[in-house]
């Protein structure tokens, strides 16, 4: 294995459920919802599969979903042509990774907000660049140091990735914060690359506000979401890539060499889910507020110090006040101690002493399932 490669063997999320699934721990550790999405969308699959789109859809992603895309995109206010300014990817993953390969030279650095999702590092590594990593302060809620992320900035910074809502912190970002985040990006040239994938997931009222529609943001910004948490389909892996023109041909050149096309029947699927399910995604956003509820609450009665979550599918809690020190310790021993798999946080960082206490628990679950893991957490103290 390449040097460049080497610190990124495994994923925790890989391992811990393996571990949960070897020991028949409660899940709580990988994000991914244990119910389906609207049916309407599972039988257009299922009925595209039957019509024969079976074979390779077209370099940029089928028509329909470009303009479906083009048209949730425009509910935020912001207008991307659907032939030249969006791409399908094959899941947001691959589109942050050949965001990075098609923008950001060997050498180049990229300013990552820690704690970040494992992928980012990755994909930098793989593209030659060095990280620069800017710690998100653990206080009232996770939030932004802007002169931290303006200290991050040297000349050979090229890109910033903005994680908003936040995995794996639950934290959405102010209104002040993205302003400020464009603001050093316009200053120093930089390009944002935002991963919006929970852009659905907004609690208490609390809206999604797209980096790009801050001013002098649109002609620097790739904006990359992706179907699977949105309409609960995280295995069709349907992502898409949107910004102006010169910048999606650019990603469009990285990604057609990395998988070329994806998921031929699921992007008509993902197409009709964007135009006709609004409603259903509002009660899925309505379900996980009271599961967050619910699950924060019962953290809380089990002793763990729950730290407020504004979005995702994740809430994060301190283990001090249960007598330990380490989450990474706790989270490997959990599942055979009582039969309950979480993700240390420190994993996705670079300063691990900095987050050690804090780790993370998903709530995209049914209520039994959280309330089974609540109940074997009692027994922690
Ligand atoms: N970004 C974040 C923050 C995530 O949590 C995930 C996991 N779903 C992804 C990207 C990957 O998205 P996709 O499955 O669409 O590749
Ligand atoms: N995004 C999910 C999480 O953070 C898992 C994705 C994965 O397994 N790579 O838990």
């Amino acid at each position: 294995l390449v040097s460049r490669l080497t610190p990124f063997t495994s994923t925790i999320f890989a391992e811990m459920t393996a571990l949960a699934t070897r020991t028949g721990a409660v899940n709580l550790g990988q994000g991914f919802p244990d119910t389906d999405g609207p049916a309407d969308m599972l039988e257009a699959a299922q009925r595209a599969i039957a019509e024969g789109v079976n074979q390779y859809p077209p370099g940029p992603g089928r028509q329909e979903l470009r303009e479906a895309v083009a048209t949730q995109r425009a509910r935020y206010g912001v207008t991307f042509d659907p032939d030249t300014e969006v791409l399908v990817t094959v899941g947001a993953t691959e589109a942050i990774a050949a965001t990075l390969l098609a923008l950001v030279e060997p050498g180049d650095e990229v300013i990552l907000l820690e704690p970040y999702y494992d992928s980012y590092a990755a994909s930098v590594a793989l593209a030659g660049a060095t990280r620069r990593v800017v710690p998100l302060v653990d206080g009232e809620r996770f939030s932004v140091d802007l002169d931290a992320v303006k200290a991050a900035v040297t000349p050979k910074t090229r890109a910033i990735l903005v994680n908003s809502p936040h995995n794996p912190t639950g934290t959405v970002f102010t209104h002040d914060e993205l302003a400020g985040i464009a603001a050093i990006c316009v200053e120093h040239d930089l390009i944002a690359i935002t991963d919006e994938v929970y852009e659905a997931m907004t609690y208490d009222g609390v809206a999604h506000t797209p980096l790009c529609t801050f001013p002098g943001m649109a002609e620097r910004t790739v904006t990359i979401s992706s179907a699977g948490k949105m309409f609960n389909c995280t295995g069709w892996k349907i992502g898409w890539v949107c910004a102006q023109a010169p910048l999606v041909s650019a990603v469009r050149a990285a990604k057609q060499f990395l998988t070329f096309v994806g998921g031929a029947p699921f992007q008509p699927a993902v197409a009709y889910a964007l135009d006709n399910e609004a409603a259903w995604v509002s009660r899925l956003r309505e379900d996980l507020a009271a599961k967050r509820d619910r699950l924060s609450a019962g953290l809380a009665a089990a002793g763990f110090g729950v730290r407020p979550s504004a979005g995702t599918y994740f809430v994060c809690a301190d283990v001090r006040p249960l007598g330990f020190a380490d989450g990474a310790e706790l989270c490997w021993a959990l599942p055979e101690r009582i039969g309950v798999a979480a993700v240390p946080v420190q994993v996705f960082t670079d300063n691990p002493d900095r987050w050690r206490h804090i780790v993370r628990f998903a709530f995209c679950k049914k209520d039994e399932v959280i309330d089974e893991a609540v109940e074997r957490l009692h027994k922690l103290s």
